[in-house]
């Protein structure tokens, strides 16, 4: 059965109350975001975030009203006290760059304004498919309806050029601000189009710093319902200053299957969470191997590490994603594999990842307004 348009969708919404039994959702402006993507349907109902708890009942009308339309396979409602990019007076006004050498103090932490999430990628060592799984993760959230940018702030070794087959320098705007590069629907800024390949990255602190925050700030994004952060590798200072800096709505964690890749992993989680940054969920990289000749699947590195530990740790497992020539082969012509073969078995799991890790993101703002606990002693 055809896919339900986001109009049915919307019909189906207007029989579910709004918070206070007065009016509908959808005529009340509640229902923000449709995504319908081969029959799943993602929504979000914004609410007021101290009342997202005894809201569940109405969070739960949505998802039946939404499963009821016919060729609905899944719905998935989540409740935010959020406002969509750009809709008014919640959008926090333009931030100038901290002062480089407050790398110390708290860095301030205002939205962007226009950006609806910001989602970083990291890993903790290099060499685990960060980037690749950064791209082929921004191409995810597209095809599911996402408005996305991505922001290639591994300054030491940035991929995005390369593996988006983009060259060129960013059109200045007026004052500093760039205008960013667009290739398969997503919008780009990588330090790899302001530096020349060759030049060495020696890149100390504060200039990694004031790079980061040009590109994060200085850039027209324009409207934008995710920005991917595709981060440097590893868990020191730099990464930890990085990630205190960008007013992340949360992280990803890449590793493969090893052990040792799974240790450094655990420090990419306890990083974030020094920060305060919800880690959205694992990725397993280069999970298993499918002969390209004779179709056998090998666990080469020990298959369903990544998950195991997830579950250890109490992280969702977003999913995996096999180690395969054609993603190689395809990142390295530009053309990652989510955009060159969006039918394919690999377009669809990372598909699958970015749906998950979205779910978790709207989660994530719906609970992140909760007001403070006031505790006395
Ligand atoms: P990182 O950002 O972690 O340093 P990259 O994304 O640059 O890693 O990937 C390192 C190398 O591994 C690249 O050559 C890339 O094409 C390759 N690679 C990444 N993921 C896969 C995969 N799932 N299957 C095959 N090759 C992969």
């Amino acid at each position: 059965m055809a896919s339900p348009t986001k109009e049915e969708v919307r019909e189906a919404l207007k029989r579910v109350k709004g918070p206070d039994l007065s009016g509908d959702i959808v005529s009340l402006g509640l229902v923000s975001d449709i995504v319908v993507s081969d029959g799943k349907v993602i929504l979000s109902v914004s609410v007021p975030a101290e009342r997202a708890r005894e809201l569940e009942p109405l969070r739960q009308a949505a998802e039946a009203a939404v499963r009821a339309v016919p060729g609905v396979k899944q719905a998935m409602v989540a409740l935010t006290a959020e406002r969509r990019p750009g809709s008014g007076p919640a959008a926090a006004p333009p931030q100038r760059p901290a002062p480089a050498q407050a790398q110390h103090a708290p860095a301030p932490k205002a939205g962007v304004p226009g950006v609806g999430a910001i989602v970083a990628v990291a890993s903790g060592k290099g060499g685990v498919g960060k980037s690749t799984v950064a791209a082929n993760f921004a191409l995810g959230l597209a095809a599911l309806g996402l408005k996305v940018g991505i922001l290639d702030a591994d300054i030491y070794g940035p991929s995005m050029p390369r593996l988006l087959g983009l060259k060129g320098r960013p059109e200045a705007l007026g004052g500093r601000v760039l205008k960013p590069l667009e290739r398969y629907d997503l919008k780009v800024m990588s330090i790899g189009f302001l530096v020349e390949e060759e030049t060495p990255m020696i890149w100390r602190g504060p200039m990694v710093q004031s790079a980061l925050v040009q590109m994060l700030r200085e850039v027209a994004w324009g409207d934008l319902d995710v920005l991917v952060v595709d981060m440097p590798p590893g868990t020191g200072d730099a990464q930890l200053t990085m990630a205190q800096q960008v007013p992340l709505s949360g992280a990803i964690i890449v590793s493969t299957p090893q052990d040792l890749a799974l240790i450094d992993a655990r420090k990419g989680l306890a990083m974030f969470q020094r920060v305060d940054v919800p880690v959205l969920g694992i990725v397993e990289n280069m999970s298993y191997f499918v002969c390209p000749h004779c179709g056998e699947r090998t666990d080469i590195f020990g298959h369903g590490g990544a998950e195991h530990e997830a579950a250890h740790i109490g992280v969702p497992f977003l999913g995996a994603v096999p180690l395969d020539m054609r993603i190689r082969e395809l990142s390295d012509a530009g053309t990652p594999v989510v955009a060159a073969e969006p039918q394919g078995e690999h377009a669809a799991a990372f598909r699958r990842i970015a749906e998950a890790a979205w779910v978790r993101v709207k989660a994530e703002q719906g609970s992140a307004r909760q007001p403070p606990k006031i505790v006395v002693d």
